[in-house]
């Protein structure tokens, strides 16, 4: 079952010089690809829209503030389960909570700053890269 998913490496990551870490444990796993990839500054509008699940939650502002606090990396990962697979990668949204092997329990203390966005469903998934990547 091929798939495609959108990723997202949060400012904390790019700040911390993870990229090429978080990168590298995607392109490992048998077959996957990422057909498009980009350094970016996320605008309001678009964070707006792609958090939009989350607004009026307690850690909707502070979130906002942080993925616009400085450049991500968007990018799109194709290959076998890969919406199932790179969120098993990432390990839970609490990183303390996440096992130690998975991006987010071996690299994060915060829940705020937890690394890395991955859509998490199939329908997501196609939301999320029409937003991102319109032209794909
Ligand atoms: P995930 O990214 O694992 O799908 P959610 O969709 O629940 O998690 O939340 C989106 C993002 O909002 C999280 O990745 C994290 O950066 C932030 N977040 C979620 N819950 C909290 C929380 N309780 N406190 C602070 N930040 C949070
Ligand atoms: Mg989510």
């Amino acid at each position: 079952m091929t798939q495609r998913t959108l990723v997202i490496l949060k400012p904390d990551a790019v700040r911390r010089g993870l990229i090429g870490e978080i990168i590298g444990r995607i392109e490992r796993k048998a077959g996957w690809t990422v057909p498009a990839m980009e350094l970016r500054t996320l605008d309001q509008e678009t964070l707006e829209t792609h958090y939009g699940e989350h607004k009026g939650k307690p850690f909707y502002e502070p979130l906002m503030g942080f993925m616009a606090s400085g450049p991500v990396v968007v990018l799109v990962v194709e290959g076998e389960r890969v919406i199932e697979g790179v969120r098993q990668l990432a390990g839970p949204t609490d990183p303390i909570a996440a096992a130690p092997g998975s991006i987010r329990g071996d690299f994060g203390t915060v829940t705020r700053e937890n690394l890395i966005h991955a859509s998490d469903s199939e329908e997501s998934a196609e939301r999320e890269l029409k937003l991102f990547f319109p032209s794909l």
